[in-house]
């Protein structure tokens, strides 16, 4: 059975105990990863503690290292998607993109720049103010985009003059291993450290005093844990947590126009995705035709094995997903709701779950105010607009919402009323790299992407000369 190794101070290192990673599509492990113990992630730290004092002084080297990071993980491409799929089970062409989007992020990172603004210089004095870096980042990652997410983070605390400790999900730890072991031949060593293990290697790397930023992608629960455990400390943290996502449907869309995007919104990556559509909010005059549209899509994805050639969808990433995503929706038919596709397990080995869409379902269900989190979306409908605006809002989350009109000026006044870090029009989960990204409320703190999510990767110099 292969064995991964983890990378830490540049070096291949095994772990006295492994832990069993398991295939979603049999429910049985494939492979080990190593069980990281708290002296060997007390190395991983101590290790960019040192590698930052060199690292940051050259903004040239850092450039280029990025540079090199991303065309070593476009070559890589083949490997790393074999192991996305195997882990976290998506399509292999979908796990292929996935490193193709990761090597865009890490490319788009190395061309950011560290802005010098002068913003003083008269008689009196000349002032300038410089992003200067933080020191050692935990970037703590999720197993639905294992190596896109740990990509996200890399990017742009490389780039300020940071160095890294990488953990990803106990449920998707190889392809962060394999993309340590890649990064540790063309950064110095240190750099970037990738580490595995459970829950408690979080606990230990958000609890290190060498710690000075956690950038985490993760449950709301785990990021309320991770800011107490950065506060007597003071570490800055960046959080993108949950959404429940709503898509408000306008009485001008035309269906048949809006299907594919906004059902692909919903059921891409088998629905596990924190910014994919979470409910979908219909007119009356509309409702009938919205549904069966939707019901004509879930009944013919393709869903099998991400290893299978031409699947669409692959199975629930794991056992506590698929259990969770099976309670929601059995609790909604148990409360009068109709599964008009799916609606049910798929029966037989893995975690597979059939494309679910649900009517009859109403606000104050779980299936509609918790983050579901998988393949199975309800459809509710509204009389008045201003109702259906107040129903998206009134939740703890606030990713991101998107409204489905062919008219733009007024979509984009109802965009303006929907509280979330992002919105949009005719589309949803258009995620790009030079754009922010990040929620409100409990969906988040900051945002990662572009100049604003590299902002969070530094802080303020300010330099004051008086003259005269
Ligand atoms: P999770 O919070 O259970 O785990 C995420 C990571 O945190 C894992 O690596 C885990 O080992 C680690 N962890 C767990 N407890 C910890 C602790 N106390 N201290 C430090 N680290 C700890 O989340 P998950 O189940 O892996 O991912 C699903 C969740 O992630 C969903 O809620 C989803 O919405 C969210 N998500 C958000 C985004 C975003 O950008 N906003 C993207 C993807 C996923």
């Amino acid at each position: 059975m292969a064995q991964a190794v983890m990378t830490i101070g540049g070096k291949r290192e095994h772990a006295t105990t492994t832990f069993g990673v398991i295939n979603p599509a049999t429910g049985v492990v494939f492979a080990e990863a190593p069980d990281c113990s708290q002296s060997a992630l007390d190395d991983a730290v101590d290790a960019a503690d040192r590698a930052f004092r060199s690292w940051r002084l050259n903004e040239d080297a850092r450039r280029e290292g990025l540079r090199r990071a991303a065309q070593a993980v476009s070559a890589a491409q083949a490997e790393l998607a074999a192991l996305i799929t195997a882990e976290q089970c998506k399509p292999l062409a979908a796990a292929a993109y996935e490193v193709e989007m990761a090597a865009l992020w890490l490319t788009n990172a190395s061309t950011l720049v560290l802005p010098r603004e002068v913003l003083q210089d008269d008689a009196m004095a000349y002032a300038e103010v410089t992003r200067r870096p933080l020191g050692v980042v935990a970037a703590i990652t999720p197993w639905n985009y294992p190596l896109l997410l740990a990509a996200w983070k890399i990017g742009p605390a490389l780039l300020a003059g940071n160095t890294l400790v990488l953990k990803p999900s106990p449920f998707t730890p190889l392809s962060s291993l394999l993309l340590g072991e890649i990064l540790a031949a063309h950064l110095p060593p240190g750099v970037v450290n990738v580490v595995s293990g459970g829950d408690d290697v979080g606990v230990w790397l958000t609890h290190h005093p060498a710690v000075r930023k956690i950038s985490f992608t993760g449950s709301v629960a785990t990021g309320k844990a991770i800011a107490s455990a950065a506060a007597p400390d003071l570490k800055r943290i960046t959080l993108e947590l949950g959404g429940n996502d709503a898509a408000i449907v306008l009485d001008d869309a035309d269906p048949a126009t809006i299907a594919r995007d906004l059902f692909w919104g919903a059921f891409i990556n088998c629905g596990q995705i924190c910014a994919g559509v979470k409910r979908v909010y219909a007119p009356e005059s509309l409702y009938d035709e919205v549904v069966a549209a939707l019901a004509e899509r879930a009944r013919k994805v393709r869903v099998g094995p991400g290893t299978q050639p031409n699947v669409q969808m692959g199975p629930i990433n794991n056992r506590p997903q698929f259990e969770r995503v099976t309670e929601l929706v059995d609790d909604a038919l148990a409360q009068g709701a109709t599964a008009v596709a799916g609606g049910k397990p798929m029966g037989g080995a893995g975690y597979f779950y059939a494309p679910t869409i649900l009517t009859n379902v109403r606000d104050g269900m779980r299936i509609v105010d918790e983050e579901q989190f998988g393949p199975a979306l309800p459809i509710l409908p509204y009389r008045e607009l201003d109702d259906a605006v107040a129903r998206a809002n009134a939740t703890h989350f606030g990713l991101c919402g998107s409204v489905w009109s062919s008219n733009v000026a007024r979509a984009t006044e109802v965009c303006a009323q929907l509280e979330c870090g992002t919105t949009y029009i005719n589309a949803h989960l258009a995620i790009v790299p030079h754009l922010p990204f990040g929620g409100v409320k409990w969906s988040g703190i900051g945002v990662e992407n572009g100049q604003w999510g590299l902002d969070e990767y530094t802080s303020l110099r300010t330099l004051y000369r008086a003259k005269g």
